[in-house]
Order: C-alpha cells, then sequence, then structure tokens
C-alpha cells in the first residue's frame, strides 16, 4: 500500500503523512528528499523548476514506490501537481492518492510561519496556477487540525477493506509476536487461528481487537474470509506446533490455494519432513518454504534471526518483508539469508538448538562448580558472569544467565526453588538421530541431551542419590585462580560445542549438495537468536577462511591454550563428583578428533577375534582387509 499525499506548498503534506505514518506503521519519505542536487539549489534560489529538471526526479521516485510496494507500502509527501506527473508516479494499481486542498490565504499564512525550509513563497502562485486538480483519489479540505485531517483519511482509506500483503496462521507465543512486528513496519497482515469449541475460540479476531493501534492487522476466525483478505498470490505463514498440525494444515490450505502461491513453515519442523513437504506442494504447483526462526517472544517481536529455505522464487517475493522484521548485524544488515534448497532453513535451525542445548548445558554446569565447588553465592556467581560477558565471552546465554542469578522472591534465589528437571523434544533429539544417519561425532551436543532426559528422572535420582550416599565436595582449593580455570574450561567446551554443531551442518550440506554458507549462516546468528555471541561475530571470519574451527589457526592456538584448563577442572570436577557431561566430552571429543593413534586398533582385533570382520593394516599401504586365525596365535604364543 503506498499513499502519496499530494497539495501545494503549505498544504501539510509532511505533517499528515508524517501524522499517517504514525498511525499504520507505514514508513514516511519526502519527495523533496529524492530530487537531483542541482534541483535543490534551484529551489533554494527561488527558481522554479521546469520538467526537464523534474524528469530525473519523477523516476527516481517510481522506481522507489516499486520497491515501497513490495516492502508492504509507503506513504510519499510529494505536491504532484501535474497528471502527467502523477501518471509517472502510478507503477502500481495499489497507489492510493490523498489530494490536500485549501484557499490561498491559509496556505500563505503557513508559508509564511516556517522556518529553516527553501521555498520561497513567492512561488505558491505559480504551484497554484500549476495544480490540475484530478478527479480520483481522497480529496480533502485543509482548513481543519492535522489529526482531524488524519483521522479523516484513514476512514476513507478504509483499510479493513484492503487485502493484505500476508497472512499468519496460529496466534500462539511466536504467532502473535511475529504479527505485531510485521504491522509495526508497516505490513499489512491478516491473522487467523483455529477454533477449538470451548477451549480456543475468536482468539485471531480477539487479538486484532486487543491490538487496534495497529490499523494494518486483521483478525479472522474463518478460513474463507482469512484467505480472502490475502493479495494474489497468497502468502501464508504457519506458526504452529511441528509434526502432524503442519500436514493437516497443509492439505487444507491445499484445496483452497492456487498455482503461485506461497506457504512458509516457521515452526521448528524436522527438516526431513520439511524436505518431504517441499517436493509434495511442488506437485501440486504451491510454492513451499521452510524457515526457521530463532529469538524466542521477544525476538519474534523486536527482530529474530530468519532462516528461510525452499522456493527461491518464492523466497524473492517475501524477502522485503523478512528483511524488515529481522534483527540486524552490527553492520545494520538483516539476520536472514535464503540458506538454500529443500528443509535446509529447517535443518540448520535444528542445528542451532542443538548448539543452544549445548550452550545452556555448558554455563550451567560451570556456574554449578563455581556454586557448589567453590561455594560462590548466587550474587557472587551473577557478578562474575558480568564479567566473563565484559572479557571475552559475551553471549546472550552468559547474560541471561548473570540476570537469572540475581533474581529473589523474598529472602530465597528463585533459582533455588527451581525443579531440576529439564525435558527435551524436537529439535535437541533430531539432532542426534541426524549426527548417527550421517556418521557424524556429537558426543558433546548428544550428552546436553542426555543431561536433560536424566534430569527428568528427578525422583529415580532422589532415591539411587540416598542409596549411593552421593553428594559432591566442595573444591578446597586457592578460588580465584579456580573461578578463571572454570571460565577457561567453559570458554574451551563453548569453541568444542560450536564445532561439532557446524561439522554436523557441514556432512548434511555435502550429502544434500545444499552448498550451506557457514559464514553466512553465523552473521545471521549474530543477532535476534538465541546463541548470539562474540564468538559466533568471530565465525563468519573463521567459515570465511576455513571449513572447521579445528583447522583455524588463531582457533587452534586459543585451543591449545586452554586446554589444560578445561582437563583440570573436569578432572577436579569428577574427583568431587559432579556430574560435567558436556564439559568432560568436550575434552574426550577434541582428543578423540585430534589424536593420531588412537585405541580403535584393539576395537578391530576384537572384532576380527570373535567375529571375523577382518581389519586394515598399518603395513599395508594398500588397505586391503586381512584376517587372522587368533586361536591359531594364541596357541603359538608363549604363555
Ligand atoms: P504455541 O504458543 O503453543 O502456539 C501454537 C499455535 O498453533 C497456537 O495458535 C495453536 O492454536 C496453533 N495450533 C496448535 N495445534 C494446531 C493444529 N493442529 N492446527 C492448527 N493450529 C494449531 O507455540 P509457539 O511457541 O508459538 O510455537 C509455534 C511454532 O514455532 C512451533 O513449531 C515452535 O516449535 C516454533 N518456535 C517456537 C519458539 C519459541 O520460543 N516459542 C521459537 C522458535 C520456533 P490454539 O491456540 O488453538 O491451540
Amino acid at each position: 500500500m503506498v499513499i502519496i499525499v499530494t497539495g501545494v506548498s503549505g498544504s501539510g503534506k509532511t505533517t499528515v503523512g508524517t501524522l499517517l505514518s504514525q498511525k499504520t506503521h507505514l514508513p514516511f519519505f519526502d519527495a523533496d528528499d529524492f530530487h537531483p542536487s542541482a534541483n535543490v539549489k534551484k529551489m533554494t534560489q527561488g527558481i522554479p523548476l521546469d520538467d526537464s529538471d523534474r524528469m530525473p526526479w519523477l523516476e527516481n521516485l517510481a522506481s522507489h514506490i516499486t520497491e515501497w510496494e513490495k516492502g508492504g507500502g509507503a506513504i510519499l509527501a510529494c505536491s504532484a501537481l501535474k497528471e502527467a506527473y502523477r501518471q509517472m508516479l502510478t507503477v502500481d494499481k495499489n497507489i492510493t492518492w490523498i489530494h490536500l486542498k485549501g484557499e490561498k490565504p491559509i496556505l500563505e499564512e503557513r508559508l509564511q510561519k516556517r522556518e529553516n525550509h527553501y521555498m520561497n513563497p513567492g512561488l505558491l502562485d505559480s504551484q497554484l496556477d500549476t495544480w490540475e486538480e484530478p478527479e480520483y483519489g481522497i480529496h480533502v479540505d485543509i482548513s481543519r487540525s492535522p489529526e482531524e485531517i488524519s483521522k479523516d483519511i484513514l476512514t476513507q482509506l478504509n483499510i479493513k477493506h484492503m487485502k493484505s500483503k500476508l497472512g499468519i496462521i496460529g496466534m500462539g507465543v511466536m504467532g502473535k509476536s511475529l504479527a505485531l512486528n510485521f504491522v509495526d513496519n508497516g505490513i499489512g497482515l491478516s491473522v487467523f487461528n483455529r477454533t477449538v469449541p470451548g477451549k480456543e475460540e475468536k482468539v485471531a479476531t480477539s487479538f486484532a481487537e486487543q491490538n487496534k493501534d495497529f490499523p494494518l492487522l486483521k483478525g479472522f476466525d474463518d478460513m474463507d474470509e482469512f484467505l480472502e483478505s490475502l493479495e494474489t498470490p497468497k502468502k501464508i505463514l504457519l506458526m504452529i506446533p511441528a509434526g502432524e498440525a503442519v500436514d493437516a494444515q497443509l492439505d487444507q490450505l491445499s484445496e483452497h490455494l492456487t498455482g503461485g502461491d506461497i506457504v512458509i513453515d516457521g515452526g521448528n519442523s524436522f527438516f526431513e519432513e520439511s524436505n518431504r513437504r517441499v517436493e509434495t506442494m511442488r506437485a501440486k504447483g504451491i510454492h513451499f518454504m521452510p524457515m526457521g526462526v530463532s529469538g524466542g517472544e521477544e525476538g519474534a517481536r523486536k527482530g529474530p534471526s530468519l532462516m528461510p529455505s525452499g522456493n527461491q522464487e518464492a523466497f524473492s517475493q517475501v524477502e522485503p518483508f523478512l528483511q524488515k522484521i529481522a534483527a540486524k548485524d552490527k553492520n545494520g544488515d538483516a539476520c536472514m539469508t535464503y540458506v538454500g534448497p529443500d528443509g535446509s532453513g529447517h535443518f540448520i535451525k535444528m542445528v542451532h538448538n542443538s548448539i543452544e542445548y549445548g550452550e545452556m548445558q555448558a554455563i550451567a554446569e560451570a556456574v554449578h562448580l563455581l556454586r557448589f565447588g567453590l561455594k560462590l553465592s548466587p550474587p557472587e556467581i551473577s557478578r562474575i558472569l558480568r564479567s566473563w560477558v565484559n572479557d571475552d565471552l559475551k553471549s546472550y546465554l552468559l547474560e541471561i544467565t548473570a540476570d537469572i542469578y540475581q533474581a529473589k522472591e523474598g529472602d530465597n534465589f528463585l533459582v533455588d526453588l527451581i525443579l531440576d528437571a529439564a525435558g527435551q523434544k524436537g529439535t535437541g533429539g533430531w539432532s542426534l538421530s541426524t549426527a548417527l544417519k550421517h556418521h557424524v561425532p556429537y558426543s558433546p551436543l548428544a550428552e546436553a541431551v542426555v543431561a536433560r532426559q536424566l534430569s527428568s528422572r528427578k525422583s529415580e535420582r532422589t532415591e539411587l542419590s540416598k542409596i549411593f550416599g552421593h553428594r559432591f565436595r566442595a573444591f578446597g582449593e586457592d578460588k580465584v585462580l579456580l573461578m578463571e580455570r572454570i571460565k577457561n574450561a567453559y570458554a574451551l567446551c563453548r569453541i568444542i560445542n560450536h564445532e561439532t554443531g557446524y561439522s554436523l551442518m557441514k556432512e548434511v550440506s555435502d550429502a544434500n549438495n545444499w552448498n550451506l554458507n557457514f559464514s553466512e549462516i553465523s552473521r545471521i546468528w549474530t543477532n535476534g537468536c538465541i546463541i548470539r555471541s562474540s564468538l559466533m561475530e568471530q565465525l563468519i571470519q573463521v567459515f570465511d577462511e576455513t571449513d572447521s574451527l579445528f583447522k583455524h589457526k588463531k582457533t587452534v592456538s586459543k585451543i591449545k591454550e586452554l586446554k589444560t584448563d578445561l582437563t583440570f577442572i573436569v578432572g577436579l570436577g569428577l574427583q568431587h563428583e559432579f556430574a560435567i557431561p558436556v564439559m568432560s566430552s568436550a575434552a574426550n571429543y577434541l582428543f578423540g578428533r585430534i589424536i593420531e593413534d588412537s585405541s580403535a586398533n584393539i576395537l578391530q582385533a576384537q572384532r576380527d577375534y570373535f567375529g571375523a570382520h577382518q581389519y586394515q593394516r598399518k603395513d599395508d599401504p594398500s588397505r586391503n582387509y586381512h584376517h587372522t586365525d587368533w586361536l591359531f596365535l594364541k596357541k603359538q604364543s608363549p604363555k
């Protein structure tokens, strides 16, 4: 929706346009800002512009209007006095013209009051002479207050009956937050939620009603009306639970959608199911885009990290909207990129969540050691975590953990009142099965999932801790030194967690010929998402130079510097009977990956001994398979 507010100088285009922008959340532009400098100079000197001066200006404006329309719309203040000028700007059928009209004395009075404006009041007569009053558009008398004028225009615009750019199905936590983000960015939006009689009724219409400040938001409880309210081709974002709900929703939509319509699945669907859905929807002529969304409720409202994939042609149609609502990186670019074909967007979101699991568990382990190994109080831990953030370990998850350790309820620290039983679903477990399927070592991040499973067995743990008389013990050593070593152990664990996740991404990308760009993936994860961190900022460069953190020269030096602290803390923690699965697994994973001579020769000998599975030999460069008669050798060997 592009609204062009026209009128001679002094008619209030900027004031009314700005008010309309505030009310609709469409961005406001002043056509004067698009004049070439030669025109500005002429106008400042009081020299009227001729049509040859205006041509490049109007052409420039026309191309911007096209872009604004693609991105959801805009409000433009532009004198556009002659019909020929207006025709040049009518690049789209969705343009609405607002013509501000007023008597000469009112215009003169307003112009005389202006300060710091390059328009010479003497030019008013020539503008009034030039104005060719159109018969179309909304004509508004400017003698009223700007507030009254804009209210009148909004009523006449009848936004409720205009088609929406986009629709969202699923008004849960994420759907609602994303909806407000879209309309806050001036993107006309229709929202729909299913009706479950007696339980979930009028969810979408009530939501729109509660958010009347956003006139571009329209709620529907009826699917036909919802679909009817969308522009063609229809663009629909699903924010519903993964699995059967998505298939059922797609089946229902398929009956109503036509070729070229676009459905985006923004939920946490399993990527292999998304791969299948891209194909089934393609066969129906419908563009399907699996899209990872990260940032939780707050990110969805203020700017999430977005990972769209699937149909690239469809992506180009929704790209301007996604650009607007996404978080921005440190250079102001959207934390959103076309990830790749098929369900690659859901795949990287799955790995993102897996790294998130690993990071949460690693922080929990470090904090547990600080609290019960070093006997530090929650406020002390909060201060330590903030100092880590301020040093070189900045991350969203560390920051929120520092906040958590400050939160009190009465005399109690809230964290102490929270039951130590965490669940795991979807993305955590799927990452593990995907890693197994693709033969990718995944132990540190797998341990984070297993740790949650163990935690959820609270009553069994309580029973067993009594049977074993288990109790972790405090470390009786130098606290200051140990604090530093725990920090270093966590710092290395974090590098290893990321290497584990990225190695899975590389393997699956290669297997599917997705050609994923890991530097770009790191960039879109630097803001808006849960695993944003200073390390993620560094990974943009790391994956520009190499395909593994373990092959990156600077990171290798860092790992060498930190590994003694990781092994020391793992040893100390285990000796004092703490469960630190991700930290200990990270150390094992590191050594497992960098050790040249592993213990697997013994496994191969055992397999050949009991099952004649054969083995390859170090002294056979052609790597042929060999079998040994182990029982014969046993007889031959000295006792
Ligand atoms: P939510 O609050 O539980 O909302 C789910 C929405 O889906 C509700 O509007 C619900 O409607 C609707 N729904 C449930 N079953 C449905 C069905 N069978 N058919 C149609 N609609 C159905 O969930 P959410 O947190 O917004 O998450 C939505 C999706 O985003 C999920 O896939 C989730 O994994 C993913 N996600 C969540 C987060 C997060 O931090 N929460 C972050 C990224 C991605 P009713 O109100 O009628 O039940």
